[in-house]
């Protein structure tokens, strides 16, 4: 019997979607790169517009890196340019940073990343039997004539040794179905670094295979629970905060914590113990589930899913498949932790000096390929050490933390902010001139002037000098010789006064 044989390529672009191409053997040469023209076309920043060529020899995928800035990976193996290289099945193909995934799936199991896997599983007539399974029948079949004879009692026997059989091998085949997603989830997973970015894309994967509508997260640190990354899938819109969510039940949430185990709303409608629950038409959601993530035997937050309109959208069935599948997104959560801990200065929750560091060299490199504009600020706390004076160092550290959320509510989604040390703070603002530095820099410096901090009835006044430096084409690769720019003009604004912003020129 011969399979037809579909060739895919899934992949997680920069706008943190699944994406899905079927790769068609009837195309000599496919091309994936960052342009309209290529025949795949990806956003990834690291991908070149013309990046790789795909083939087939011989039924098997070839590839190539066309000269690539960034280059490419088969497995783990580097590509030579110009070189080609087979791709096996259930192999990661790299192009710069960005993952890809290639998968071989028979015709009737084609969409199985889009979402169809769980829902039909028909034992089907067609699936060849193993030859250990086939030699076993035959055997089967000749002992039960030798010791009964009658042939009709045999063969319906043999009818029902059969179903069971196939039955089982359905089981088999989505058992491995479920374990292929499974690697390609870990594999994905692992590649976040941030929180945010994370659970974005596990809710993005899990919600594609099990057909769910509404996705979010949970974590608990202590006793508060925090929202995060909640995803609609009909308008594709996401939120980062717990703002958006419309409707969907605590006492769920909070049992998921306690028990330590998925729990399965088959119809909202007709369970009366879900008495949070908004009805369906306020967005309650038809079909539940919630499962926990779990760390050292503790559940440190939960997935939760619905089907707004669907009853038994989610069954018990899948609950091995949604165990693991947590249990990989529990490791890269924590993971993602230890990071966010390793780059995050525990007074301010603003970056590490380290981290700004490396920041900031990968932005001078951004703004040298590019040619695009980059400033940087450095902001000095005035005559701090009279705040620790006067009102004690405990006092002195909570006036730091006020400034910090005043500078994160101050700078936009792409730009950096890092505590140097001590009262002095750096925020990197990639794409922007000195002209527009300095608008930035004066909203921080007239926020946390007109701010004031109440201590025992004592109303505690600070303010900060400001020195903004832009990149230049003669600082080279040199970070330190920005940073040297911007302490300069700092000084200035301490010499001329304080509380001022002064640009280096
Ligand atoms: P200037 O306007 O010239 O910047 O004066 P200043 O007093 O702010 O500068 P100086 O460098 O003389 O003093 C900085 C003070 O910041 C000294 C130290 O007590 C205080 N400081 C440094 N790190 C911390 C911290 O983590 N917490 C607290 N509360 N104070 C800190
Ligand atoms: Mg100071
Ligand atoms: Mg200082």
């Amino acid at each position: 019997m011969t399979q037809i044989t579909n060739h895919y390529l899934s992949w997680i672009d920069s706008d943190k979607e699944l994406h899905c191409e079927a790769l068609l053997m009837t195309k000599n040469k496919i091309t994936i790169g960052r342009s309209k023209k290529a025949d795949i076309e990806v956003f990834n920043n690291s991908v070149s517009r013309n990046h790789i060529e795909l083939s087939w020899e011989d039924g098997s995928l070839r590839i190539k890196d066309v000269n690539s800035s960034y280059g490419s990976w088969v497995g783990n193996v580097r590509l030579k340019a110009g070189e080609f290289k087979i791709v096996d099945a259930d192999t990661e193909i790299r192009l710069g940073n960005l993952s890809m995934w290639y998968e071989i799936r028979r015709e009737d199991e084609s969409q199985e990343m889009m979402q169809t896997v769980f829902h039909s599983t028909h034992v089907n007539d067609d699936i060849g039997l193993s030859s250990e399974i086939n030699d076993f029948r035959v055997k089967l079949q000749s002992l039960l004539q030798e010791n009964f004879g009658d042939n009709t009692i045999n063969s319906q026997l043999i009818n029902n040794i059969n179903e069971e059989l196939l039955q089982l091998i359905g089981k088999q085949e989505r058992r491995l179905k479920e374990q292929r997603i499974l690697n390609s989830i870990s594999h994905v997973l692992n590649r976040s670094l941030t929180l945010c970015e994370l659970l974005k894309t596990s809710l993005n994967l899990v919600s594609k295979v099990l057909n769910a509508e509404r996705g979010f997260v949970v974590l608990r640190d202590q006793s508060h629970y925090k929202i995060y990354a909640e995803r609609y899938f009909n308008d594709i819109s996401w939120s980062d905060d717990d703002k958006g969510i419309k409707s969907y039940s605590q006492t769920l949430v909070e049992s998921c914590f306690k028990q330590n185990e998925v729990i399965i709303i088959g119809d909202s409608k007709l369970n009366s113990t879900l008495k949070d629950l908004a009805d369906v038409k306020h967005g309650g959601g038809r079909s539940i589930a919630v499962i926990p993530l779990v760390q050292d035997k503790t559940v440190v937050g939960v997935i939760y899913l619905d089907n707004q309109q669907l009853p038994h959208n989610f069954d018990v069935q899948q609950i091995p498949f949604l165990t693991t599948y947590a249990a990989h997104t529990s490791i890269a959560l924590h993971n993602t932790l230890l990071y966010k801990r390793a780059i995050t200065d525990d007074l301010t929750q603003l970056f590490t000096r380290q981290h700004i560091d490396e920041g900031l060299e990968q932005e001078i490199k951004q703004a040298q390929d590019k040619n695009q504009e980059l400033s940087i600020l450095i902001l000095d706390l005035d005559h701090f050490k009279q705040v620790n004076d006067t009102y004690g160092h405990t006092t002195g550290d909570q006036v730091l933390q006020v400034f910090s959320s005043i500078l994160t509510a101050h700078i936009r989604e792409d730009d950096m902010a890092g505590r140097f040390g001590g009262e002095e703070f750096v925020v990197i603002l990639p794409n922007t001139n000195c002209k527009m530095a300095k608008h930035i820099a004066e909203g921080i410096r007239k926020a946390i002037e007109s701010e004031s901090i109440n201590k025992d009835g004592q109303n505690i006044k600070v303010t900060v000098s400001i020195g903004v430096a832009s990149y230049k084409k003669t600082h080279g690769k040199k970070a330190l010789l920005l940073f040297e720019d911007a302490d300069k003009a700092l000084y200035q604004a301490k010499e001329q006064g304080r509380n001022q912003t002064v640009c280096f020129s």
